[in-house]
């Protein structure tokens, strides 16, 4: 048990880690190699396409960024709640929580009681509950469009600065096992490798985001959270999808698919009080 959770603190603390240093490796690959290759202009005017591209790569991350800050600024945490339980030795809850009353869990790796808790996200080091279930999931969304677009931009910059060819549909199937053997042999230099591999990262990020945020948004709609549907428990209430999801996205919504903007009002009885 102990060290079950030692190794869920350990990825708690490398897991944004990873995050900030994916986000910087992102943005260093677009502005020195991806931009002044892919969309080469004589003289140092900026051209259209150029300014096009830097315009959709920072809307991409401003909203996977701000969203990221806000799934943190506005933690699920119940404030009204300063005692810590005490777990049973026979709790047959997960390692990293257990179960109080009314869909209330207290959160081993946060130290807090979360309301409506789903899960702990590692990549925060945050829990995800009733309050940042919208900023959370607009981050996958941005995330994953972040991620696929650089994916895309990758794939040019291979085509355009090492002629590689992406038209059969297998390339992508035989590109990462032949570039491991090319760069062990000597014939590709370690950037190209390098960029390979993040192909895959991209890729791999990318679908793992879109597919966790389609798989949120159908339990969002559901009014269920991910720890009840994990416990097999039933909806508790039952209202409308759309009430569940204007109840998790709030009154502003549209606004906030465009912007990272707090849109989920602070329920007045859970404010935090500094008195
Ligand atoms: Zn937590």
């Amino acid at each position: 048990m102990y060290i079950r959770m030692l190794k869920l603190r350990l990825l708690n603390a490398i897991a944004p880690a990873y995050f900030f240093t994916a986000t910087i490796v992102t943005f260093g690959l677009h502005f020195y190699f991806f931009i002044p290759t892919i969309f080469q202009t004589p003289g140092t005017q900026l051209s259209a396409a150029t300014f096009f591209h830097i315009v959709v790569f920072l809307y991409l991350m401003l909203n996977a960024l701000g969203n990221y800050t806000m799934t943190i600024r506005h933690p699920a945490e119940s404030a009204n709640e300063n005692v810590i339980p005490m777990c049973s030795p026979d709790c047959p809850d997960r390692v990293d929580a257990h179960y109080l009353l009314n869909g209330r869990h207290f959160c081993k790796l946060c130290k807090k009681v979360i309301l409506k808790r789903d899960h702990h996200c590692f990549f925060t080091g945050n829990c995800i509950g009733n309050r940042n279930m919208r900023y959370f999931i607009m981050f996958c969304i941005y995330t994953s469009c972040t991620c696929l677009y650089s994916l895309v931009l990758g794939v040019a910059y291979l085509t355009v600065e090492y002629s590689i060819s992406f038209e059969n549909p297998l390339t992508f199937l035989t590109l990462l096992p032949l570039s491991t053997g090319y760069f062990f042999l000597g014939t590709i230099s370690g950037l190209q490798f390098f960029l390979v591999l993040m192909l895959y990262v991209w890729l791999g990020i990318g679908l793992t985001c879109a597919g966790f945020c389609c798989q949120q948004v159908l339990l969002v709609a559901r009014g269920q959270t991910w720890c009840q549907f994990r416990r097999g428990q039933l909806v508790e209430a039952h209202s409308s999808w759309r009430a569940n999801l204007s109840d998790v996205f709030g009154t502003r919504w549209v606004l906030g698919f465009f912007l990272p903007v707090q849109t989920v009002e602070a329920s007045p009885s859970d404010a935090r009080k500094h008195d």
